[in-house]
């Protein structure tokens, strides 16, 4: 199966393209919907993460609290880089698992720090969803309700625009609304399912 790695920075989009690229069909593995559920209460993930993180991080139900960790790792590079440890090879083995159940032409594998990890090795192709910085860090304040220091201290950890799009196969822009967005995601799909029957006749 021919697989899709679509990433881009904070509040790019990567969500509502996968939306659309599912509605078409396509199989979507999320790996922050993974992390998500490696990240519930009573997991092996969790109790790693709050033996080096400490109770501070716990939420009320047990699980992790991923928006005050991740405010931690981001303004802190080491602590970060001992989060990852623990959770990248968990995500990895999941998505290669949820992989070899499926069947279809291709896959889109949403993995927002893709570049920043070095795992372009999961993917055929990488597709990048770009937006402009202002339209990026009001979008992602809007729906998360973090202040703007916020967000530009998650932009600082990631990689910076150009270099994200030196890595693209194909990029999709959402600068402005999803009228836009969708004969992008529409000609993207097509020219997928073409190269999937020319590489493996659509298996
Ligand atoms: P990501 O998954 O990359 O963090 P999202 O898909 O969640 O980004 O998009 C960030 C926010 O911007 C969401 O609230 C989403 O609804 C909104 N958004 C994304 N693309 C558009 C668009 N083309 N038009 C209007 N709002 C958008």
């Amino acid at each position: 199966m021919l697989r899709i790695g679509l990433t881009g920075g904070i509040g790019s989009g990567k969500s509502t393209v996968s939306t659309l690229f599912a509605a078409r069909g396509v199989p979507v593995i999320d790996a922050d919907a993974i992390a998500h559920r490696l990240t519930l209460p009573n997991t092996s993930a969790t109790q790693q993460i709050v033996r080096l993180f400490g109770p501070d991080i716990v939420s009320d139900d047990g699980g992790v609290n991923r928006q005050h960790l991740a405010k931690r790792v981001f303004a802190n590079p080491a602590e970060r880089a001992q989060l990852e440890k623990i959770l990248h090879p968990l995500i990895r083995a999941e998505m290669q698992r949820e992989q070899e159940g499926l069947l279809a032409p291709y896959c889109l594998l949403v993995i927002p720090l893709l570049i920043e990890t070095g795992q372009r090795d999961l993917v055929d192709r990488v597709l990048i969803v770009d937006v402009e910085e202002h339209v990026q860090i009001s979008r992602a304040q809007a729906r998360d309700g973090r202040s703007e220091s916020a967000i530009r201290a998650i932009l600082q950890a990631q990689t910076n625009r150009d270099q994200r799009l030196m890595t693209a196969d194909d990029i999709i822009t959402n600068n402005t609304d999803l009228a836009a967005l969708k004969p992008q995601i529409e000609s993207l799909h097509q020219k997928y399912l073409a190269m999937a029957v020319a590489k493996h006749g659509g298996r």
